[in-house]
Parts: structure tokens; sequence; C-alpha cells
């Protein structure tokens, strides 16, 4: 221990301890915004040592002072090839935030340097507070004033102590690398996170993620509304002779202008206002006409609207919290095996559910029922998001129509007899039959009296003759002509009359055809009416 601490002060003498800068970037673009400063010990037998080796005895043997202007001082010099507007975070210790000497000895290896105090963050632990809240207001306020801006360092671990996060009107707060390793697998590092960054945020702080390592981390904090991150995914921390090449080679932007457009910030920041995503949420909830409700890993009611509500005969507050089993005894059976489903991560879209009628004697509501899983930012399913449409208007319309369509057919197949519909350029509207169908009519086309097509080639000439005939005179039609049915000729007789309007002229033209048998009928010849 001695023995380091003779080395350490030999390093200082020696100007061995160095900055190290590692790059910030906007975690929506992966646009540089700045740099962190990171102290090294350049050892020349042992290459560089990590602070974790030296901050703390430096704190402990007075020589944190002797350290900081070393670094700061080295830090500024090299931010010469650091070009506006990027800014640089450096690390105060929370021994030296008993100093009140602290701003001006800042601001005077800031000046030497040149380097503007508008472009400098300092970052501060939560430490820094102990037994010493008052002393760090007044230090802090002094950096505020000078143009710094403030950051909370570390923050999730330690006390995490919301009055700390008060205290002083910090600028940024860093997420702590210890969640952000984690949140990938678990679900509570995300949670802390999340947590976090909303706090952040709805303090108006910008969000700095530590220790961003994966790709999947960092969409993982976009989503969530994080603003900066930091690690290896970005670069690790480098040394001054590196800078400049790593700044020549990034694209970058401003870490302060948060709502200059392009960058994607005005975007972030308002995704993440989480009251703005509630009201805009509960608008189209309440104005759907459909019911709609979120249910979360337990089957709970997390959110409902007015419209499943009433479907449920009562009220949005009665079901939050409530247990669909619960809510829907009656009907939970049917739901549960595509609940269960949904929360395997299966969306499930649109199974009919019969609702019993709330008043006895009156029928039931059907509904359409689909769930749509909810996936969080690690792919898990933490709800179902349920949507119930009333379609009993539509299935009783379908019925009576299927009720309907029946009569017709069984009529049809009683007389044998088939409405047409024509019209007045012998296009053919309508021939509703099956056995006209079957009967090969359907091989010539509907247009243009091209159904003619179908018929038996000795009837087809005087038949054309007939039709074109009625077309231009009006009157009415009754002819008999053959067609193949199941391979056999047989002949039909199709009668019409025309339908005209007020000027005398040809609207549509109205008439039934029937099957007469193979024998041809005695009465109008084929084709002469
Ligand atoms: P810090 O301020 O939280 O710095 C971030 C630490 O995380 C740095 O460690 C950095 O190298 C490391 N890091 C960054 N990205 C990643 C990543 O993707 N994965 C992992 N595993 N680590 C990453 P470092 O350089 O060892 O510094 C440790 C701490 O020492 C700093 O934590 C800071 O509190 C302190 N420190 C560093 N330089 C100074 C200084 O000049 N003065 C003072 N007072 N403290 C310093
Ligand atoms: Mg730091
Ligand atoms: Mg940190």
């Amino acid at each position: 221990m001695v023995a380091e601490l003779v080395d350490l002060h030999a390093a200082l003498e020696n100007d061995q301890v160095v900055p190290y800068f590692q790059p910030l970037v906007a975690l929506r673009t992966g646009k540089l915004t700045g740099f962190e400063v990171l102290a090294r010990w350049d050892d020349p037998a042992g290459g560089p040592r990590l602070p974790s080796n030296f901050v703390t005895l430096a704190e402990q043997n007075g020589l944190i002072g002797a350290l900081t202007r070393q670094v700061f001082g080295k830090a500024f010099a090299a931010a010469a090839a650091v070009p506006a507007p990027l800014s640089l975070s450096v690390n105060i210790s929370p021994v030296q935030m008993h100093y009140l000497s602290l701003p001006g000895q800042i601001r005077a290896l800031a000046d030497e340097a040149g380097f503007p105090l508008d472009r400098l963050i300092l970052e501060i632990t939560e430490s820094a507070f102990f037994n010493n809240v008052e002393q760090a207001k007044t230090i802090a306020a002094e950096l505020k004033a000078m143009g710094c801006r403030l950051a909370l360092d570390d923050f999730g671990t330690g006390y995490s102590n919301l009055s700390h996060l008060l205290a002083l009107s910090f600028d940024e707060l860093k997420v702590d690398r210890s969640f952000v390793g984690a949140m990938t697998d678990s679900r509570n590092s995300r949670k802390v996170v999340a947590a976090i960054v909303g706090l952040a945020t709805s303090l108006g702080l910008v969000t700095v993620a530590e220790g961003v390592e994966t790709e999947e981390q960092a969409d993982m904090l976009l989503c969530l509304g994080c603003e900066l991150g930091q690690g290896w995914l970005y670069g690790k921390p480098v040394g001054q002779e590196q800078l400049a090449g790593m700044v020549s080679e990034a694209a970058w932007v401003s870490p302060f202008v948060l709502t200059s457009p392009g960058d994607g910030w005005a975007v972030s920041s308002l995704e993440a206002l989480p009251t703005q995503r509630l009201a805009q949420l509960q608008a189209i909830y309440d104005g759907a006409p459909v019911g709609l409700c979120f249910l979360d890993r337990d089957l709970r009611y997390v959110s409902l609207n007015k419209k499943l509500a009433e479907m449920n005969g009562t009220t949005v507050s009665a079901h939050l919290g409530r247990r669909v089993q619960e809510m829907v005894p009656e009907m939970y059976a049917m739901f549960e095996p595509h609940l269960l489903q949904a929360l395997q991560g299966l969306a499930i879209e649109g199974f009919e559910v019969i609702r019993p009628a709330k008043v006895a004697g009156e029928q039931g509501v059907v509904t359409l029922v689909s769930y749509q899983p909810a996936w969080d930012e690690a792919d898990e399913v933490i709800g179902i998001s349920v949507s119930v449409v009333d379609i009993t208007q539509h299935k009783r319309t379908e019925a009576a129509l299927l009720v309907s369509e029946d009569h017709r057919q069984q009529m049809e197949e009683q007389t044998k007899q088939v409405p047409w519909v024509m019209d007045a350029e012998g296009n053919s509207l309508q021939v509703s039959s099956h056995w006209v169908q079957e009967a090969g009519v359907h091989k010539g086309k509907p247009r243009n009296l091209g159904w003619l097509e179908a018929l038996h080639g000795d009837d087809l000439a005087p038949t054309l003759r007939t039709m074109k005939e009625a077309l231009r005179t009006g009157k009415p039609i009754d002819i008999q002509y053959r067609v193949c049915v199941d391979d056999v000729w047989r002949w039909m007789r199709s009668r019409g009359t025309a339908r005209l309007g007020a000027g005398g002229e040809i609207l549509r033209w109205y008439g039934t055809v029937e099957d007469v048998g193979e024998e041809r009928l005695m009465g109008p010849t084929a084709a002469t009416n």
C-alpha cells in the first residue's frame, strides 16, 4: 500500500497520469456528442492502470487535487482537437466537493487551455452529498454560474436518494452500467432503467446510459426514451493521440440542443413523455367503437375503455386490477384457451363469442374477440391487448339474407323457371340459377348476347335474329333453343318483356327461362315468336 502510494507520488511528479477519452453518442442517430475523460496511470512498467487502482488511493492521501489538475489540464489541452459543439465530461471526486476553491481551479485550467466552459460537463456521484449538501450546493451553483453543466454519475447504485437528485440543478443523469449490462436478461433491471429514465425525463434531464456494449441494449434504451449512450459499442477510452482521428471519422451533434430538428431529439423527447402518451391512448380508447382492454400476465385488467365496461355490464373502475375470470365468469371457459395461447405469444384473430343477454328473454350479443400479445423491449410477452367487436347486427342481417336466399332458391326449384335480367344492349345482367349454369349457358359470355355461344349450332342464327329484332322493337320475347345439359341437347324456352322508360325507350328486359325437355314444345317456333 505504502509502496503504491510512493509510486503514485512519483507518477504524478513524472506526469504519468493522463486523460483517456471515451465517446458519448446520441442513441437515435449514433452521432458523436462528446467525450468522457477517464484517468489512466501510464505506468511504463505495466501499461495503463485503471482508476480503481489509484483514484481512491489519491483521495485518501491528499493527492486527488494534484491528480485532477493533471488530468483536467491535459484533457483541456488535448480538447483543442475536439470541435464545438462536442462536449467534454470530467469526473470530480466527491472529496473535492468539500473545497470551495474547486470552481476557480477548474476555470483557471480551462481558461489556460482555451476550452469554453459551456462545453464542459462535470460528473459527480451521490457520495458528494454525504454530510455536505450545503457545501455541494454552493459549489454546484458556482459551477453552473460559470456556464458548466452538471451530471449525476452512476445513478441507481448507492443511495439513489431523490432529494440528492433535486438538491443541485443537474442537467444530465447517467444510468449506472450495472443496470445496462443486466437489462437484456433481467426484467427487473429493465424496470429500474425504465423508471430512472422516466424520472429523469420528467425532471427535464438528459439521460445517458453507461456501459452500452450491444446493439440490443442500445435499442432497448432508445425504446425506453434514453437519449445518450456511452460504452464499448461506440468505442473504448482512447489516449489523446487517437482523439483527433476519432473525431474526424465521426459525424456529430450537439448534446445540448434537445429540440433541434433532424436529429431526432424532439421526437424522442416527445415519445418519452408518459403523461402525453397516456392522454393520447385514453382518447383513442374512449373514442373507439369497439371494446378494448389491456390485460397483464396474470390476466388482470390494467386498462379498459367504456365500451368494454358497458358490454360487461359495469364500470371501468370496477374492472381495474381484477382478473377476467372474476369479471366475466360465465364466459371465462371460452376465453381461457385463447388467452393462454396469447400469453405464449400467439396473436388470436377474431373468434366468436355469444355473450348471454343481460335481461331474460332478450337475445345474446354476438362478439368477435381478438387477442394481440404485447411484448416488451426484450421480446417477452408482458400482457395482452384485447379487442371485442359487437357483430350482433351483422349476424342478424346475414341470417336474414340466408333465409331469403333460401326462399328464392326453393321457389326456383319448384317452378323450374329461372328469372333473368338483360339490359337494352343485350348484356345479360343476371341469370341466377344453378341449373342454368349447369345447362352450359355460362359457356357463353354474359355481354352482348354472348350467351348465345352456348346454343346448338342450328338454333344460333335464328335466335340471334329474333333477339336483335326484339332489342330493336321492344316486342316481347318467346323463343326456344337447345343447350347441352349432361351431354344431352335440351330445349329451353325463354320468355321476356321489355320495361320501357317514359319516352318509350327500353330500360331493361325481365324474363324467365325454363328447361322444357328433350323434345321441343309445340307453340312458338325456335327463334321466331
Ligand atoms: P465512471 O465515471 O462511471 O466511468 C465509466 C467507467 O465505465 C469507466 O471506467 C469506463 O472505462 C467504463 N466503461 C465505459 N464503457 C464501458 C463498457 O461498455 N463496458 C464496461 N465494462 N465498462 C465501460 P474506468 O475508466 O475504469 O473509470 C472508473 C471510474 O473511476 C469512473 O467511473 C470514475 O468514477 C472514476 N474516474 C475515472 N477517471 C477519473 C478522474 O479523472 N477523476 C476522478 N475523480 N475519478 C475518475
Ligand atoms: Mg463518469
Ligand atoms: Mg458512471
